[in-house]
């Protein structure tokens, strides 16, 4: 069933057993698990089926501490939510992700890669991408040279990646969504507080709120806000009638834990025999294409050098490049841009003007650019907090002070010790790292660069003064309010986050159904 809220009278109240808040990975996954189920579920999504700027705007907010994206370009506000521009990249946390580690504070899930396993062989195919199949050799394709550059080392390993085709949730599932006897869908219908009982112990409604200003109000006996971290956080820190400090939030954690993926360009390899060493299984095809390995920091070496878990890509460069003309073409060419725009008194990142490389002709590469791709330490005072600023529905904007750590900045450079130690040891090639990666935090770009992936703000475990929600991802103290997304998150693991939390959606959609 759908209804487009703008057709309800002001007033009206919707009433169902759950009401998810927001349709995108997370709450379509979670919908289409209950459907056909005896529950009558309300799934209420903020936009409409296609992009509206109108609509967008209202994830406009304020960006303070770490130059990040523009809030209104790094998530989107409509039927299938961010999906409708992912770029589909999956891969599985390894257990240490999952793992308390002594050398990184705050880290540690309440839950394991093991108790995670069974929704991952679930959550694959609803991303279009083969379950089970994580490892380099179950992806050799019968072909001799798809093998990992370095093999045996006890510092780097290769890890897999499947390419979604990207699966674009809204378009794929939204005929299932509307045609299902009990999930009435309703779109135009922007959730601006959640509603709890006088002792603050329960949600009784949501309130929903229309550009016409009309209002009307979901009453469930269950709700799940699976708005996406940053729009999460912000809506329980708004319903703060009840609660001054919004809901969840007695022990001031909701908003903190504000976490990244860096994904940066940080070094050049120079192989020692292009013509003989097999780099195929690196190679990036198409999405939804062949997967791909990424060269990754093993755990035993995480564990050694007190590092954060990370990974590289290796993205061939042209027949013949010296390294210097590479290092001088991305180094000299996007850091000045950077500088200029910045002098500019403009924020964000500069239009990319990168000269689009010249085909290559002739040849094996010898000369590979490696981006990083790594998590970031959790860390408190990284966070989302409301701005003085409303919106055109009188909610306060999202506020976001993201912050960068020592460790996070150590662990990336001591990765490229680590793979140039190995790719020489091995005959392999040799690493070049840049000048800013080596030398102080001076240097370093001021603009970092995240991978578009927002995890943390209401982070998941046992002691409600650490944490927002609870191993089933219900908000502490509040006995019939969860939330579905990668808010819940306690660390950032490596890798792209959409796979994990369409797993974790499928683990509380069978909670919801146990506990009925
Ligand atoms: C450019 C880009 C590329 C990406 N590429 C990848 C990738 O390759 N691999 C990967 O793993 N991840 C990728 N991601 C991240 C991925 O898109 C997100 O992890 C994922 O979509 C998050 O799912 P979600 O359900 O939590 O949020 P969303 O998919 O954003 O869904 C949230 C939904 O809630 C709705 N909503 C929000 N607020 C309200 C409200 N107040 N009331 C009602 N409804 C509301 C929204 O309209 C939206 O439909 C990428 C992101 C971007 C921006």
């Amino acid at each position: 069933m759908h209804t487009d809220a703008t057709t309800l009278p002001n007033g009206a109240v919707i009433e169902g057993d759950l009401c998810i808040v927001g349709a995108g990975a997370s709450g379509i996954t979670i919908a289409r698990e209950l459907n056909n189920s005896r529950l009558k579920v309300i799934l209420l999504e903020g936009g409409g089926f296609d992009f509206d700027q109108k609509m967008q705007d209202l994830y406009r907010g304020e960006i303070v501490g770490q130059p990040y994206f523009p809030l209104q370009a790094a998530a989107l506000h409509y039927f299938g939510g961010t999906t409708n521009h992912w770029a589909g990249w999956c891969a599985t946390y390894e257990p240490i992700d999952f793992e308390k580690r002594d050398w990184v504070p705050h880290s540690g899930w309440p839950i394991t890669r093991a108790d995670l396993d069974p929704y991952y062989t679930r959550a694959a195919p609803i991303l279009d991408i083969v379950p089970n199949k994580w490892d380099a050799a179950q992806w050799k394709n019968g072909d001799s040279e798809r093998v990992p550059l370095i093999s045996d080392s006890k510092l780097m390993w290769t890890k897999m990646w499947q390419f979604s085709p990207p699966t674009r949730m809204g378009q794929k599932y939204r005929a299932e969504i509307v045609n299902s006897p009990n999930v009435h869908l309703y779109t135009n219908a922007n959730v601006v507080e959640v509603e709890a009982n006088e002792s603050v112990s329960a949600v009784q409604s949501v309130r929903i709120r229309g550009f016409d200003g009309k209002e009307y109000r979901a009453r469930a006996k269950r709700f799940v806000l699976c708005c996406h971290s940053i729009q999460n956080a912000r809506l329980l820190l708004a319903s703060n009638r009840q609660a001054k400090a919004g809901l969840g939030n007695d022990n001031d954690v909701v908003g903190r834990y504000f976490m990244e993926h860096f994904e940066m360009p940080c070094a050049e390899l120079a192989l020692t025999r292009p013509e003989s060493t097999g780099t195929k299984l690196y190679e990036f095809v198409k999405l939804g294409g062949t997967p791909r390995g990424e060269i990754a920091v093993t755990p035993a070496a995480q564990r050694e050098q007190r590092i954060l878990h990370g990974t590289c890509s290796l993205e061939a460069g042209n027949y013949g490049d010296p390294v210097l003309s590479t290092f001088q073409f991305l180094d000299t060419a996007t850091m000045n841009q950077q500088r200029a725009w910045e002098k500019a008194g403009r924020k964000g990142e500069p239009p990319s003007t990168k000269p689009s490389e010249p085909p290559r002709t002739k040849g094996a590469p010898r000369f590979y650019h490696l981006s990083t791709r790594q998590e970031q330490a959790p860390n408190p005072d990284s966070r989302v907090s409301l701005s003085a600023e409303k919106d055109a529905l009188g909610m306060p904007r999202a506020k976001l002070d993201w912050r960068v750590t020592d460790l996070d900045k150590h662990s990336m450079r001591t990765f490229y010790h680590l793979l140039g130690r190995e790719m020489g040891r091995t005959d392999t090639g040799r690493v070049q790292i840049r000048d800013w990666l080596l030398s102080d935090d001076k240097t370093w770009p001021s603009f970092i660069s995240g991978g578009w992936h927002h995890m943390g703000t209401l982070r998941m475990g046992t002691d409600p003064k650490q944490s927002v929600t609870d191993p089933n991802c219900r908000v502490h103290g509040i006995s019939n309010l969860y939330i579905g997304g990668a808010a819940v998150y306690p660390t950032a693991g490596a890798v792209n986050p959409t796979l994990t939390l369409v797993a974790l959606s499928l683990r509380l959609a069978d909670h919801l159904k146990a506990s009925t």
